[in-house]
């Protein structure tokens, strides 16, 4: 019997088995499909370098904004061999590393549970005594989409697989992941159209800044808010569109249509319900939300196989906290230990530090919002990268920074800094009587945080 069996490669299990060997050998690791983690091979690292590319494109083409007049003859044909070029440099030090591991530890194939202690693959069966499923998640999509538009409906899975960049796309959703790929697509020159359920973009809670991001995108995407397709149909070269805008049939052409709407957990594929029939339901499975615990069993979800922060980081963190619950069990601990953060690397960036503005009114905590507008904001106009705002919320009591949101260029950097000093419990005039190198975007920051402290001073 082994000490613990864990389900799954990606990011959370690689980082689970690499902290399980420190303390025992008798550990199992099994995956099904390719070692190399969604988050390098379909997820974070393909979709940056796009991004990345499609960003300095946009940049060469808008040097107006420094005052350069540039007449650019951009080829874009290597384009997505670049991206995979560099994805496969990413892969290949993941495999690299899985490679080095002994081979008994790790098993190709798709596991299932035969009961609490029993997992079975390839037709065997293995034993052990605390599991860690760590088994991620996969796009959604309408399959009867899927069954009229073969290759031609894509999603995160295939996008980095195109050998050229096409000549249009339209996109579905306007989430985090769809509006990356979509202004990244649009940048590089693809004709892209976004169909959105709702009158949301990417990851903001706060009523202002989501504004502020609907519009500033708008004005260079094409975006249709509260507009779905109402048919999809293969054509010769591509797909056919039929949808209703301001009561008006319309109807477009392009090359592919990206479904980017939402992603569904794996764990559909454990066979949990052999476990306890109370688990039959995996949208509605007893876990508990700070040590993953599943019911009272030494089984651990960890990653995007259930969560409500999909990122890497966590992943990992999770990943790396599930092994000590396996060891020590039944002592369990809180594994969710991280200070929130979440990055959308649209441009500009959008982020959120600490609490969002949502998880604050939900509370009811009694917080003061200061405000930075970055339209104009000094370090800003000099990088022709004047557009959006920064929101800080601080609670009205005890001073403390308790989160932030960001809709600016560099968010990804001030983000690390808010929720470091979030982590750190500290309060807004000791945020204030920390160095602002000038002329930076950070000093944007100070203006924030000296509207909160004016507004918290006339409430005393
Ligand atoms: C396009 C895109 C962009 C992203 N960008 C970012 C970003 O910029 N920053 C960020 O932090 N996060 C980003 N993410 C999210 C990040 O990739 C995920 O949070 C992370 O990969 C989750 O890791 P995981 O270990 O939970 O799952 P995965 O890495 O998906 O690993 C799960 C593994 O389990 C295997 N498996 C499934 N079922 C079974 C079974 N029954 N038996 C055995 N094995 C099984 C799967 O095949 C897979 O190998 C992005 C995701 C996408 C799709």
């Amino acid at each position: 019997m082994y000490d613990i069996i864990i389900i799954g490669a990606g990011t959370a299990g690689i980082a689970a088995y690499k902290e399980a060997i420190k303390h025992t050998q008798n550990i199992l690791i099994i995956n099904d499909g390719p070692w190399d983690t969604t988050c390098a091979r379909v997820g974070c690292m393909p979709s940056k370098v796009l991004i990345s590319t499609a960003n300095r494109m946009y940049d060469i083409q808008h040097a107006e904004e420094v005052s350069l007049n540039v007449e650019s003859k951009i080829d874009t044909s290597n384009v997505m061999s670049h991206v995979r070029q560099l994805r496969d440099r990413f892969t290949a030090a993941t495999i690299r590393d899985v490679n080095s591991w002994p081979s008994e530890h790790k098993i190709s194939g798709k596991a299932s549970f035969k009961n609490a202690n029993t997992i079975l693959v390839n037709n065997k069966e293995y034993q052990a005594k605390s599991f860690i499923l760590a088994v991620g998640s996969t796009p959604t999509f309408d399959q009867k989409w899927k069954d009229e538009l073969g290759e031609h409906l894509i999603t995160s899975d295939q996008v980095f697989e195109l050998e050229t960049l096409p000549k249009s796309i339209a996109v579905i959703g306007s989430g985090v992941i769809a509006i990356e790929l979509a202004q990244a697509m649009h940048r590089l020159g693809v004709n892209t159209t976004i169909f959105a359920r709702s009158k949301k973009v990417g990851s903001l809670t706060s009523s202002n800044l989501q504004e502020l991001a609907q519009q500033t995108l708008n004005k260079e995407l094409n975006i249709k808010f509260e507009v779905l397709p109402d048919s999809v149909n293969k054509t010769e070269k591509g797909v056919n569109i039929k949808f209703t805008e301001n009561n008006e049939s319309k109807n477009i052409n392009v090359e592919f249509l990206l479904v980017a709407t939402g992603r569904k957990s794996y764990l559909n594929t454990l066979n949990l319900s052999s476990i306890s029939k109370d688990f039959e339901n995996i949208r509605n499975l007893p876990v508990h939300s700070e040590t993953k615990q599943l019911a009272d069993f030494p089984i651990f979800i960890t990653g995007d196989a259930l969560t409500t922060t999909p990122l890497q980081h966590e992943a990992a963190n999770e990943g790396r906290g599930s092994v000590h619950n396996c060891l020590n069990y039944p002592q369990v601990k809180n594994i969710k230990t991280l200070t929130s953060l979440g990055i959308v690397f649209s441009s500009p960036e959008m982020a959120t530090a600490g609490q969002s503005f949502k998880r604050l009114k939900q509370q009811n905590i009694d917080f003061i919002t200061g405000f930075v507008s970055y339209e104009k904001q000094g370090r800003a106009i000099v990088l022709g990268k004047n557009k959006g705002a920064i929101e800080v919320y601080i609670d009205k009591k005890s001073r403390k920074l308790l989160g932030a949101e960001l809709f600016v260029d560099s968010a990804e950097h001030m983000a690390h800094l808010l929720s470091w000093m979030i982590h750190q419990d500290i309060t807004l005039d000791e945020v204030l009587d920390q160095a602002y190198y000038h002329p930076t975007l950070e000093e944007g920051l100070r203006t924030a945080f000296k509207h909160a402290r004016r507004q918290l001073n006339v409430a005393h």
